[in-house]
């Protein structure tokens, strides 16, 4: 990854804990903090820099679309489901560039390995939306985003980047500061001139089972108690005990790659399984575990006999 040339070593100033930015992230248990009680100094070179390949990616996409809005979203995607999916389109609607940052979870919120949410993304990316116009940027190798906790990081590593707006969703796990308006717009509304970057705090997503489909709080005339909320920990309960969430939260075709990556070689006779169940052309195709979750899918949609 690099290297560093060790200059001082140091004992970490407790009082100054507060401006230390591997501090910054102080409400995260103890196990997840990166800081511990001495430090080093010195020169650092960095081999493997993601980041700056992100930044190269990003000014190509700037230099060869005329892009001039760029809004950015913090997301764990953990799992990927479909009230992300309406955040992200509706970003698109409004923006030339999407930037969407992919940060880590720690510790008990980890349900599955960075590179597979990675992949979860650029799958998304590649089948469900136009080109070019989203950049993943992975925040791999820090903590200081993972729970949300210091909106001040999110919006200067949003505009050092290029942003010029910030999406922050409702409902998407740890944001619960941002749910009180009136608290996040005093805490963020400072950025919008230190940064000129724009704060927009999206309304909820629900799936209402009157409207039929995923709406937001602000636009469904129809009470809580129609509505269905997209919580990752329900649906990290459902995928844990490898069970397909239903298709309203999760697409069958993410859920089955997920399930296909937590649960490898499950099934003893997995082609005798999809010969039984499937319906075929004829011919014998060999099927992935990945490919029978989604056609289990199929087959729990099918409407007649139910
Ligand atoms: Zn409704």
């Amino acid at each position: 990854v690099g290297y560093i040339e060790v200059g001082e070593v140091f004992k970490f100033n407790a009082e100054k804990s507060s401006q230390n930015i591997f501090r910054a992230n102080e409400a995260a248990p103890a196990q997840q903090s990166q800081s511990g009680e001495l430090a080093v100094s010195g020169e650092i070179k960095i081999c493997d820099d993601k980041l700056a390949e992100v930044r190269k990616l990003i000014e190509e996409v700037k230099r060869e679309q005329n892009v001039r809005k760029i809004s950015a979203i913090m997301l764990t995607a953990e799992p990927f489901n479909r009230a992300h999916e309406r955040l992200i389109r509706m970003t698109i609607d409004s923006s030339d560039l999407v930037l969407l940052f992919l940060l880590k979870s720690h510790g008990a919120d980890e349900m599955m390995s960075f590179s597979l949410k990675k992949s979860v993304l650029e799958y998304f990316i590649q089948n469900y939306v136009p080109k070019n116009r989203l950049i993943i940027v992975p925040f791999e190798n820090s903590n200081l985003f993972s729970s949300h906790l210091n909106p001040t990081l999110e919006c200067i590593a949003a505009h050092r980047l290029g942003a010029h707006k910030l999406i922050v969703g409702q409902n998407h796990a740890g944001i619960g500061m941002f749910y009180d308006h009136n608290v996040a717009h005093t805490v963020l509304e400072r950025y919008k001139n230190d940064l000129n970057l724009d704060i927009v705090v999206l309304p909820e997503l629900v799936y209402c089972d009157e409207c039929k489909t995923l709406v937001s709080t602000k636009t469904c005339p129809h009470g809580q108690h129609h509505h269905i909320k997209y919580h990752a920990q329900t649906l990290k309960t459902l995928l844990l005990a490898g069970i397909l969430p239903p298709a309203i939260l999760m697409r069958r075709d993410i859920s089955a790659m997920i399930l296909s990556e937590l649960f490898p070689n499950r099934f003893e006779n997995i082609q005798k399984l999809c010969d039984d169940l499937f319906p075929s052309n004829g011919l014998l195709e060999k099927q992935t575990e990945r490919e029978f979750y989604e056609n289990l899918m199929k087959l729990y949609q099918t409407t007649s006999l139910t």
